[in-house]
């Protein structure tokens, strides 16, 4: 029976609907058309991509040329620019110089690489000080908004805190007052407990598919320590999120065959002082039968698979 749940942070609504997950679904990323000859991200290609701002070389190669492993550079078509209204950094880091697609064909290692770049970008983003906000995303598959398939994450720093940050920001901070704990880690510990909806458990961190999940097969990383910045995180802590992480989508990839999906990573804002309420997290998004008419109009989302089946599937899945 479809039942309606409220997610503990935000308050958000969702209506879980598990009768609906009958009808066919596709989660395939497969629909980008792979030209690799002509793909802007591949070595070679540097002149066709602004000039990069950041890479991790090992040898002594030249900016914008070849022998990088990660490259960062200013999208070519950017939602925000320091020169408008609408004032921000928009950054593509292209995560790989191979030409791969999937998160999980990144070894452990790399994927910490990505991490420690993104952490780099953030810093470098929160240098100017009007930036309030740096939100790390990712867009796999064209569902997902991906255009190029080769595979690459985003980086957005605005002049202002977005909607779905400043929800968990109130949330948190109502939740703290009225019970002197952080939401997060309270969740955590519940959801350990509970573990209906636990995918992996790590020492560090807590994978789980959120009560109210508003996407099919929806999960969140969550660190088990209380932390409100992602970009705070030592060493031994990318690496395990890099390892959890990987063992996460892998698993994501093998059920659903390679699905479309985003992943965003929520810390907090500039200023925002660690009083024991903001916990940031790293939310998996498969995007399946994506965002219809009802979701538009009632600001509301329809989830077809619950989150305890899930995860009961993700556990089943493979280690990586
Ligand atoms: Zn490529
Ligand atoms: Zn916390």
């Amino acid at each position: 029976m479809p039942e309606y749940r409220t997610d503990l942070v935000t308050g958000r609504t969702v209506i879980i609907a598990e009768g609906r997950a009958e009808r066919p679904q596709e989660f395939s990323a497969r629909a980008l058309p792979v030209d690799v000859s002509r793909c802007p991200f591949c070595p070679g290609h540097e002149s066709e991509t602004p000039g990069e701002v950041f890479a991790l070389r090992l040898d002594r190669s030249r900016a914008d040329s070849p022998g990088w492993r990660i490259r960062a550079v200013p999208n070519k078509y950017p939602a925000v620019v320091t020169n408008s209204g609408a004032y921000g950094l928009h950054e593509v880091l292209i995560e790989s110089a191979r030409h791969i697609t999937l998160t999980s064909e990144l070894s452990d290692d790399e994927l910490a690489d990505v991490f420690r770049a993104t952490i780099v970008r953030m810093r470098a983003m929160y240098a100017d000080p009007r930036i309030e906000h740096v939100l790390p995303f990712k867009n796999v598959g064209a569902a997902a908004g991906a255009s190029l398939a080769h595979l690459h994450s985003q980086l957005i720093g605005q002049s202002i805190v977005p909607p779905d940050i400043r929800a968990e920001l109130d949330g948190a901070a109502r939740y703290r007052a009225e019970r002197g704990t952080c939401v997060w880690c309270d969740l955590v510990e519940r959801e350990r407990l509970a573990a209906e909806r636990v995918v992996l458990e790590s020492p560090r961190f807590l994978a789980f598919c959120p009560f109210a999940s508003r996407f099919a097969y929806e999960t969140w990383i969550v660190p088990r320590e209380h932390a409100c910045r992602f970009e705070a995180n030592d060493e031994a802590g990318l690496v395990e999120l890099a390892r959890v992480s990987r063992s996460v989508v892998a698993r994501l990839e093998s059920i659903l065959d390679d699905p479309a999906y985003n992943y965003v990573i929520h810390s907090a804002p500039r200023g925002v002082r660690d009083d024991g309420s903001y916990h940031w997290q790293l939310q998996i998004l498969p995007r399946s039968t994506g965002i219809a008419g009802f979701e538009l109009g009632a600001g509301m989302f329809i989830n077809p698979v619950s989150p305890e089946t899930a995860a009961r599937r993700l556990v089943g899945g493979p280690e990586a």
